[in-house]
């Protein structure tokens, strides 16, 4: 029988997926109240859950870092959901501590807070973590492949699945753990390419690609991670891990050419920029296991059509 919940903590929850979470639950579970703690960082915006029925979604503005508040906020919540995190590559190359501080100790108190209030915990993470393939290899990640992370952003990430791991091999914390392909879709933060290479766009200005372009991402729509991640907090077994992903591989020049196009714009209205240092190659998910264990499927399947629509609905 799946797990039911009443109260659940969402963190994060005025950011991309972490809002596509909480619009799910709050739109399709019955009876079930959710609390959103998010620090409002540059990368936040609380429109992205506002007009949700007041009685079954509160905001409260704070640091994941806090240990104070979670022993205020957590008590009472019967699972937390952890999507609060530093989440831009290449800001954290520019600067990492942020990354470092949000991800590795900001996820150290939630665990701690986890354990001390006996609240189920789900961590959200990234398929970053597992490295990348070359462009030639037929294979994709499993969640038996090894951690190899090349950047501050993906290493952080790595050391808080290490973290959530211990905790539920140590104390017996009720944890599962998500690895997740890129994903997309409304209200992203235009810092991200797919919103950013629009933005360019609209303004007038080439949109920027990096090296040659050729590096492949599989792309997932935020709405399908949301409805794997509530599968997983309800039907998922306690200390597994879960790859998520729709099959969905496109180098980031297919996906830019399909943007122009959508946009009425030359496919060669390009600006080529240097690469990013560490830049990783392929990134492909083995999501066979969540599949097969809790029965999800993605239902977002026409990637083209998407994409197309968001060029078409992302405001000026
Ligand atoms: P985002 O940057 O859009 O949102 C992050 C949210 O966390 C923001 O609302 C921000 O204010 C909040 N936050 C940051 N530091 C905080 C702190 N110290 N305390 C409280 N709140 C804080 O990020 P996103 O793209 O929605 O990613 C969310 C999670 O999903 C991350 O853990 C990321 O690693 C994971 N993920 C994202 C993708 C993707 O493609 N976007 C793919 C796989 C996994």
């Amino acid at each position: 029988m799946d797990q039911k919940y009443s109260n659940i903590l969402v963190t994060g929850g005025c950011g991309f997926c972490g809002s596509a979470f909480v619009r799910f639950v709050v739109n399709n579970v019955p009876d079930v109240c959710v609390t959103v703690v998010d620090k409002l960082t540059y990368a936040a915006n609380p429109d992205n859950i506002a007009g949700l029925p007041e009685n079954k979604v509160k905001l409260v503005v704070g640091d994941i870092c806090d240990s104070d508040l979670l022993d205020q906020l957590v008590p009472g919540h019967d699972a937390i959901v952890h999507y609060a995190a530093e989440s831009h590559n290449d800001n954290s190359i520019v600067d990492p501590e942020p990354f470092v501080k949000t991800n590795i100790e900001g996820t150290y108190r939630l665990l701690e807070a986890a354990r001390k209030y006996h609240a189920r915990f789900h961590h959200i993470s990234t398929d970053e973590v597992f490295g990348d393939l070359a462009l030639d290899d037929p294979g994709s990640f499993t969640e038996e492949s090894p951690y190899r992370p090349s950047s501050p952003y993906s290493s952080s990430k790595a050391a808080s699945d290490m973290l959530v791991r211990a905790w539920v091999r140590t104390y017996g914390l009720r944890a599962t753990i998500s690895n997740c392909c890129n994903n997309y879709g409304p209200h992203q933060h235009s810092e991200k390419f797919i919103p950013h290479s629009i933005a360019c766009i609209q303004r007038g200005e080439r949109p920027k690609l990096y090296g040659d372009g050729l590096n492949v991402r599989d792309w997932i729509h935020v709405d399908d991670h949301a409805r794997a991640v509530w599968s997983i907090l309800t039907k998922g077994t306690v200390g597994e891990t879960y790859l998520i992903g729709a099959n969905c591989e496109h180098s980031n020049l297919e996906i830019l050419r399909a943007i122009l196009k959508a946009m009425g714009q030359s496919e060669d209205y390009i600006d080529w920029v240097k690469d990013r240092p560490g830049h990783d190659r392929r990134y492909a998910i083995d999501a066979s296991k969540l599949r097969r264990e809790l029965g999800w499927t993605p239902i977002h399947n026409d990637f083209a059509a998407e994409v197309s629509r968001l060029c078409c609905e992302t405001p000026l």
